[in-house]
């Protein structure tokens, strides 16, 4: 392997890194969490300056995009100080966040100040009571004004994310595209992934396939296939009657695209997961607080790991939970 990238065994070049930043969140939706979640002790969680050395360590392994989430990544103190250390990184092409938007009336310009250049904003649903019984402690209120402050702050190509409950919000997604459409945002509806036990609603019984979703859009837009990739496990289509926006399932449950992965992540107690749906990992906060300044350990740490990434992870759609950690602590 060239001394500035990482490959694994299947020679898939890894160029995208997912990075949480917290495992709290003010939200406690059904699907990512339980009820009354413990949060890890503070000790155990990577601090500010950690999370940069690892940011700025896989970018001089040739990353080039790097994502920061969480848990809800607004919540963590010193988040912008933090993006702005990151996007100023020689080499990295963009530095995004995936957020619930509560938080982006007042943070949604000092994020884009700092150099952030993309936002993914969760929304399940556009009815105020459905919104609050899926993230359990939602103001759709909030993040709608969250969404239009992205907007004014002149955020480009923001995506929206909706995790599809069959019962629950299914009947939604045509309102959904709507509403993406009179802003002009992309929009992606994601399988439910078996991440964490949970006890609010039965996996099997909830999921909802991308066929579905997409049966049900075609009832109304004439969907279009599209070739377009942003590196991610997103397949893309767009509609003839509003053919600015793109419609982005992310499917692991119905159509695997492990083949070309191209990322990793890194958990907030600084875990270097090589895929989501599998536990193989490398522990980088031992690495960093064992040798605090030994930036060649490190490098070594995350080029060896590369060796560990499994080809395809193995989700089941009969509602087994196969991995145990939930998808806050590794971040969506
Ligand atoms: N708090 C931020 C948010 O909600 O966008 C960032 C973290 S969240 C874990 C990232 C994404 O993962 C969200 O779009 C969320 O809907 C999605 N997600 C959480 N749990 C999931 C699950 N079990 N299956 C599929 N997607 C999930
Ligand atoms: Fe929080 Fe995001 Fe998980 Fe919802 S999906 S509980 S907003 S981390």
């Amino acid at each position: 392997m060239p001394d500035n990238e990482l490959v694994d065994s299947f020679n898939r070049k890894i160029t995208y890194l997912r990075m949480s930043v917290t495992d709290r969140c003010d939200f406690r939706c059904v699907y990512c969490m339980a009820e009354d979640m413990e949060f890890l002790p503070r000790q155990n969680i990577l601090t500010l300056e950690e999370l940069f050395q690892i940011a700025q360590q896989f970018v001089a392994l040739g990353v080039q995009k790097i994502r920061l989430t969480g848990g809800e990544p607004l919540v963590r103190n010193g988040i912008v100080k933090l993006c702005g250390q990151i996007a100023t990184l020689p080499g990295l092409r963009e530095l995004c966040m995936s957020t619930n938007g509560s938080q982006l009336t007042h943070m949604a310009k000092p994020l884009h100040d700092a150099g952030v250049s993309r936002l993914n904003i969760s929304l399940d649903s556009l009815n105020s009571q459905l919104f609050k019984s899926l993230t359990r402690t939602g103001d759709l209120s909030r993040v709608i004004a969250g969404i239009d402050a992205a907007l004014a702050a002149d955020f480009r190509h923001t995506k929206l994310n909706c995790v599809v409950l069959k019962g629950r919000n299914d009947t939604e997604v045509v309102d959904l595209v709507r509403f993406a459409i009179d802003r002009q945002l992309d929009i992606s509806f994601i399988e439910e992934m078996p991440l964490g036990v949970i006890t609010e609603h039965q996996r099997n019984e909830s999921y909802c396939s991308s066929d579905e979703v997409r049966a049900r859009l075609s009832e109304v837009f004439t969907l279009i296939k599209s070739a377009e990739s942003t590196q991610g496990p997103s397949s893309y289509w767009r509609i003839a009657e509003a053919p600015n926006i793109r419609i982005g399932f992310i499917s692991p449950h119905s159509h695997n695209f492990c083949g070309s992965c191209n990322r990793v992540r890194v958990t907030v107690e600084g875990r270097l997961l090589l895929c989501l749906g599998n536990e193989h990992s490398s522990d980088l906060k031992q690495i960093l607080r064992s040798y605090p300044a030994d930036s060649e350990r490190l490098d070594r740490a995350i080029r060896d790991a590369m060796r560990l990434k499994p080809y395809s992870h193995h989700f089941a759609t009969n509602g087994d939970v196969q991995i145990l950690r939930f998808m806050n602590m590794t971040g969506g």
